[in-house]
């Protein structure tokens, strides 16, 4: 008799080789890849003063009452985004102190890329023993996804098809399964099911994007 232990994150079953674990390593690896995703010169964290509009926030009427709204466009996105408070930085921040508090150390370097790298680094370990593990990696996945819209930098893992799961309300699920390179893997964008691996479906998606 075996319990059928979940990815506390994506729900998946876990495997055989993954048993103890908080989240499976589909998880684990979307989680080191958002990492890698916004970190570097050429990373979404970067581009992101980029896609600020560059006429700068002081052009336009200005109204010194104060009585209309700033309309929330993408700029508005972007400094959240780029809040010391609580934007990207701020979250990883916290979640590098918290980490390493359970480890019983302490962080001495707070810049953004040293956390990427230390989160990165720690993640194999997050994702076996971290009681808070399935927040972080929706709280990452969020971030990067955000990241992604207003950076304008699409996901580049193809769209291979749609995907076919029946959701517990007997509809079906309907979101874009995406493939994964890095872990070949194919996985759905809308319920994070993992679907075997069409490769007719990828050869024909990577040839369309390559066009
Ligand atoms: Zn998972
Ligand atoms: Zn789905």
């Amino acid at each position: 008799m075996t319990t059928l232990n979940r990815c506390t994150s994506c729900r998946a079953a876990l495997r055989v080789e993954e048993t103890g674990r908080q989240g499976c390593l589909a998880c684990q690896q979307t989680a080191a890849q958002g990492l890698r995703d916004l970190s570097g010169r050429t990373g979404l964290y970067a581009a992101l003063s980029g896609a600020l509009a560059p006429s700068g926030p002081a052009v336009g009427p200005r109204t010194s009452g104060g009585a209309s709204e700033p309309s929330l466009g993408c700029d508005a996105r972007v400094l959240d985004l780029m809040s010391p408070t609580t934007g990207v930085h701020a979250v990883l921040l916290s979640w590098t102190v918290d980490w390493y508090r359970l480890m019983g150390l302490r962080l001495q370097d707070p810049r953004f890329e040293t956390l990427c790298r230390t989160l990165a680094f720690h993640v194999d370990w997050a994702a076996r023993q971290h009681p808070a593990w399935a927040d972080f990696a929706t709280e990452l996945r969020r971030q990067v996804a955000l990241c992604r819209e207003v950076t304008g930098q699409a996901d580049r893992r193809p769209t291979v098809g749609t995907c076919r799961r029946i959701l517990p309300d007997r509809t079906e699920c309907g979101g874009d399964l995406r493939y994964d390179p890095e872990t070949v893997t194919t996985r759905c964008r809308a319920c994070r099911t993992t679907a075997p691996v069409d490769w007719r479906a990828v050869r024909a998606a990577v040839t369309r994007t390559a066009a």
